[in-house]
């Protein structure tokens, strides 16, 4: 079986404890790996080691850094199969996405290397002083990651964080470990000094709580769900940490009656269902303008219908298993509670039959109408392959709905009128907006939330100044 230890200082190690835990695949429950549990002690270890490391990190010149970072990028690239291959056994994402994912990875890496050099700072003539301003690297910064792009979303963290000169300790997910720690691993291995970058893995009541209180780190970067954002502000409060939160989310969809119904369709359907419903921008709630509600509702179901369900090993596959049984197990509440609220079942809301989905986690996408606001698929994140249709008389009531939510990372809309665009973009409260298109995330541009989806921002040069310190110099002339 696959062996996976952690990384600190440079060298693979077991955790001090010596115990260990087993991943198992979520497409037939098969053990893959076996990894080292770490404790608050490892994670400990690995904050000196990133402390050590800083001050030749950040004091290195940022063409260098930008050098080593291609090469983390190429060596990413070149471990991409092995990486993709970890990520699908682990998660259960389809092989392509998982690839997709770890080249995406490698693309972030790339870009930050390249931003790294564009850490400008100020000039100000005042009478008789001077004003310097400048941008340094705030310190050890601790990465704590999901598990749904668990590659990606550290990619995210980890290219920002040593362009700008920090070091760094990750915490992926405890379930799903491998693929992320032999992304770092790769970029460990492209000539960072030791101790620049850390993998530390364990329970995140543990070895997340002690890299977010021990106070050699000065930067918490975390990506996961709202409740366990909410514990990490209030702890990284004891030492006023800088944080960044990107949490979960409930994205509404609003279908105009002018939208081009065949792409509206094509895009809503993808962004449902991609992952099994487990992306913090899926589509969640879809509201769709009564005069097309019908046709719609017609399509998509179609479309749904015609996704293939399998173990993401097997070629062609579009939907894997769901990542484990407390998640299938969350979706079929949620589902049960609409059905008891007068909601209509159109499509899914079971286990898919046949013998190769008895040990997997494994879930139709489920489409349901007639749904209110009162049903949880509405109101709380399902994180599942669930898509309730609400149909709406007027744009403003579509965007009322769409806000009477507690989350506000990604909020979409179909329309080919340019001022219902630019109206709804303004009016919905979401950190990201897309028009004509299911996805609110580029790399050159800033992602993240409002309201209790989170705050700060990741990717484009946003990413970067989240990593930096601001500082003021004032020069008698
Ligand atoms: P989670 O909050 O349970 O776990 C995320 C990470 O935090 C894990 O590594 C976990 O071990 C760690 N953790 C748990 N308790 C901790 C603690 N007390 N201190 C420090 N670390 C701790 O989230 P999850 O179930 O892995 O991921 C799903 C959630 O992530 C969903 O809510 C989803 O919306 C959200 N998400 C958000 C984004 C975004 O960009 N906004 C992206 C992906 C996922």
């Amino acid at each position: 079986m696959y062996q996976l230890q952690m990384l600190i200082d440079g060298e693979r190690v077991a955790s001090r404890s010596g115990k260990a835990s087993i991943i198992r695949n979520p497409a037939n429950q098969e053990s893959v790996a076996e990894f080292s549990l770490g404790s608050r002690e490892d994670a400990h270890l690995a904050l000196e080691a990133a402390k050590r490391a800083f001050p030749i990190w950040s004091e290195m010149s940022s063409q260098k850094r930008c050098e080593i970072l291609h090469k983390a990028s190429a060596v990413v690239r070149e471990r991409s199969d092995h990486i993709a291959r970890l990520l699908t056994l682990e998660q259960g994402k389809p092989l392509k996405n998982a690839r997709m994912e770890v080249m995406a990875s490698a693309g972030v890496l790339d870009y930050y290397a390249e931003e790294g050099l564009r850490n400008f700072g100020q000039w100000i003539t005042s009478g008789h002083s001077r004003s310097i301003v400048i941008k340094q690297p705030i310190g050890v910064a601790a990465l704590i990651t999901p598990w749904n792009f668990p590659v990606d979303l550290l990619a995210w963290k980890v290219g920002p964080a040593l362009a700008a000169g920090c070091t760094l300790v990750a915490k992926p997910p405890s379930l799903a470990p491998l693929a992320a720690t032999e992304f770092i691993q790769a970029v460990n291995d492209s000539g960072l000094p030791s101790g620049a970058v850390n993998v530390v893995h364990g329970p995140g009541s543990e070895v997340g709580a002690e890299l977010v209180e021990n106070p050699i780190s000065r930067k918490i970067a975390f990506t996961g769900e709202t409740e366990t954002g909410r514990w990490i502000m209030a702890h990284a409060a004891a030492h006023i940490k800088r944080i960044s939160l990107e949490l979960g989310g409930q994205s509404p969809f609003i279908v105009c009656r002018d939208a081009d119904l065949d792409k509206a369709v094509a895009a809503s359907v993808q962004r449902a269902f991609s992952n099994m419903g487990q992306i913090c921008i899926s589509i969640n709630r879809l509201f769709v303008a009564k005069e097309i509600a019908e046709e719609f509702t017609a399509k998509f179901v179609e479309r749904t219908r015609r996704l293939k369900i399998g173990d993401g090993m097997e070629p062609d596959v579009d939907l894997g298993p769901m990542f484990s049984e407390s998640q299938r197990c969350k979706t079929k509440e949620h589902v049960d509670d609409a059905l008891k609220r007068g909601a209509q079942l159109l499509y899914g809301g079971c286990e898919p039959e046949g013998e190769s989905y008895q040990k997997g986690f494994f879930y139709v996408p489920t489409v349901l109408s007639e749904v209110d606001q009162s049903m949880k698929v509405m109101r709380e994140e399902t994180f599942g392959p669930v898509a309730p249709i609400i149909r709406f008389e007027s744009l403003d009531q579509a965007i009322a709905m769409a806000n009477d939510s507690e989350y506000g990372l990604a909020a979409y809309i179909f329309t080919n009128d340019l001022s219902t665009a630019i109206y709804a973009s303004e009016h919905l409260e979401a950190g990201g907006i897309g028009v004509n298109v299911n996805n609110v995330v580029d790399l050159q541009a800033p992602f993240g939330g409002w309201k209790q989806s989170g705050f700060g921002r990741e990717l484009g040069h946003y990413g970067l100044e989240s990593y930096l310190e601001t500082k003021h110099i004032r020069i008698g002339v």
